[in-house]
């Protein structure tokens, strides 16, 4: 039984799609694949290219743009997590409508894979947008939730007091469970009875987006992201989108790491 939970687990993909994101079963040759990086420190090399022609030919070829969305991660995955990101795809979103995602390639979530539609990476308005460093801290906040140091892999739904999802129990002090502890605990029963556009409309005030209310992993990823990206929210504001944000500053690593990727972003 544990085994197969792991191996649920394994196929289990985070995926953000240009208007949010959804779970799926991660495929042997990625949908939309052009090359394939194994991550080594500070480094990419080439693990796969894909059989791909016309314009995904040139996507495959322009290096230079590969090396410039790996050099943006880099700003944004620091140091302290870089070992637990060992592949990068480089993509072609539009079949699926897909920007970025991340999925756990190991069976005991230590190690990630980051993709990114090269095709979107470089949208003129896109890229003036900052969307993709957005969504990029919203992916690395997914590692940051669910990697092997958070969760506890062992124990089953039925042994797991604090916050399963994703066949995963995150740890009682663990980030992910704190989080769900403190905002998701009273709304989840509503959350599950609403459909997902009742329960935004009637929670407005509760989320940074509207793609935040999908569920506390969403919810987490998404405050994580404005957490980064935003200035933070007033320290005595009474709206729970503003506390929620608010949450992330209780741990003096997450303020070091907002500095540094702001830092390194030049924000
Ligand atoms: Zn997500």
């Amino acid at each position: 039984m544990k085994n197969k939970l792991k191996t649920i687990f394994i196929y289990l993909i985070i995926i953000i799609l240009v208007s949010g994101c959804v779970f799926k079963k991660a495929e042997k040759v990625p949908k939309g694949g052009i090359t394939l990086y194994k991550v080594s420190g500070d480094n990419i090399n080439t693990l796969s290219d894909y059989d791909v022609v016309g314009k995904d030919k040139e996507y495959q070829r322009d290096i230079i743009k590969h090396q410039e969305i790996w050099g943006l991660i880099k700003k944004i995955v620091v140091p302290e997590y870089r070992d637990k990101l060992k592949e990068m795809l480089i993509f072609n979103g539009e079949k699926e409508n897909l920007d970025a995602y991340v999925v756990n390639i190991s069976n005991d979530t230590k190690e990630w894979r980051i993709g990114v539609a090269i095709n979107y990476a470089y949208n003129k308005d896109y890229s003036k947008s900052k969307r993709l460093e957005y969504n990029l801290v919203h992916e690395f906040a997914h590692i940051i939730a669910l990697n092997s140091d958070q969760v506890d892999m062992d124990k089953k739904k039925q042994q797991c007091t604090s916050y399963y999802t994703l066949g995963v129990c995150t740890k009682t002090d663990s980030y992910m469970n704190m989080f769900y502890q403190e905002f998701w605990k009273d709304i989840a029963a509503e959350h599950k009875k609403l459909n997902r556009l009742d329960f935004y409309s009637m929670n407005k005030n509760k989320f940074v987006s509207e793609y935040a209310s999908v569920s506390p992993v969403e919810d987490f990823a998404e405050t994580f992201a404005f957490f980064i990206t935003k200035d933070l929210p007033e320290s005595n504001s009474l709206y729970v989108k503003d506390i929620k944000v608010l949450f992330f500053t209780k741990y003096p690593e997450l303020m070091e790491m907002r500095d540094t990727i702001r830092n390194n972003l030049g924000y």
